[in-house]
């Protein structure tokens, strides 16, 4: 159990029954996406939600300036799907600047050549992005689109633009790109960039996931160090566990949600494309806020829904139990 929560004055706390405070945001703009990454989505026959479901900027901008004032929410992060290919994304950007809080994007890069400009000019402060292979074959057989050059374009629009930082995120997946963990790590190296190599965790949409297909935290850190030594770095309340290398050639970070469920200092709420509340990740049940938002409710009514389901937050997640429930969406429908 956390620490007991210190009240502000004047304002209400995010604060579930085990104590834990919630200050981040993830905010999923669209369940679409320009690439089929096999380990979120299926290749074919994806059916997106209909325009009329997804939240407008204005519902979201509604929503968010609740939880910044209302709860002291001071972390938002956009994602998807891939929240670049939702209409006019720097328009909802500077909406949520004006919240003043540490605003963040992931994306997977592709359209950051033409993007990366308008996004810092509407107030966007740092980014994500993913990749999974630096080799042009395994990266379109992962994404399923042949677009490696423009990612790698895209990595470095978003440090021209003066995104800071930048950081990587790849998926590490025994077998399939695992072998290119020191290749990764030398490629932030070279280009000043903290790679966060993420465990692959049970939520692709084809269920193909297998414990024997994690290539867990330990693992990751002995691999790079026989080439690369790294030290552990304090931890801080982020999620990933962050590593430096001895020769001061910058640090790591492994997002262990597997082998090191960091679910006892969970500060994430998260709020999919069609406006349902998520208190965790895995959640298997969400609050309809779009209908909330839709049939007239006050900022007292969305207020109270979302920390009663906050208040419900369970104290983590079972995946490797017997007991694990897969929830019925994938990564790309919740919003990674
Ligand atoms: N399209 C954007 C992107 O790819 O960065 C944002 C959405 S994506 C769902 C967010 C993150 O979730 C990505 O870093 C992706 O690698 C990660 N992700 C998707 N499926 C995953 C899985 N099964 N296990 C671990 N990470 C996953
Ligand atoms: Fe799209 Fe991101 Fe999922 Fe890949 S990980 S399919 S880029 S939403």
């Amino acid at each position: 159990m956390g620490l007991a929560p210190i009240p502000l004055a004047g304002m209400d706390q995010l604060v579930d029954s085990f104590g834990r405070r919630h200050r981040d945001l993830r905010i999923s703009v669209t369940d679409r996406c320009n690439f089929r990454c096999t380990y979120c989505m299926p290749e074919e026959g994806m059916t997106w939600m209909p325009r009329s479901e997804i939240l407008s900027f204005e519902e979201i901008d509604r929503i968010a300036t609740l939880m910044v004032e209302r709860f002291g929410i001071d972390a938002i992060r956009l994602t998807g799907g891939e929240p670049t290919v939702r209409a006019h994304l720097p328009v909802l950007v500077e909406k949520l600047a004006r919240l003043d809080t540490d605003l963040s994007l992931t994306t997977n890069a592709s359209r950051l050549v033409s993007m990366a400009d308008d996004l810092v000019a509407a107030g966007l402060a740092r980014i994500n992005i993913s990749i999974d292979s630096l080799r042009r074959d395994r990266f379109a057989e992962l994404t399923k689109r042949d677009e490696l050059d423009q990612v790698l374009a895209g990595i470095d629009a978003a440090i021209d633009a003066g995104l800071s930082p930048v950081k990587l995120n790849a998926v590490m997946m025994r077998g399939i790109n695992d072998d290119e963990l020191v290749d990764f790590a030398r490629f932030g190296r070279d280009r000043g960039v903290v790679v966060r190599f993420i465990e692959y965790m049970p939520l692709d949409a084809q269920g193909a996931w297998s414990d024997a297909s994690v290539v867990r935290c330990d693992e990751i850190v002995e691999r790079i160090g026989v080439t690369f030594p790294l030290e552990p770095v304090e931890r801080t309340s982020a999620p990933a566990t962050r590593f430096r290398y001895v020769d001061g050639g910058g640090e790591i970070g492994v997002v262990a949600s597997v082998s090191e469920a960091f679910c006892g200092t969970c500060d994430r709420v998260r709020i999919t494309a069609d406006g349902q509340f998520r208190n965790c990740l895995f959640a298997v049940e969400e609050l309809d806020l779009r209908a909330l938002l839709r049939s007239g409710a006050s900022d007292d009514e969305l207020a109270a829904a979302i920390s009663g389901n906050v208040d419900e937050k369970l104290a983590g997640h079972l995946i490797g139990k017997v007991n694990f429930i897969r929830p019925a969406r994938s990564m790309s429908q919740i919003g990674g």
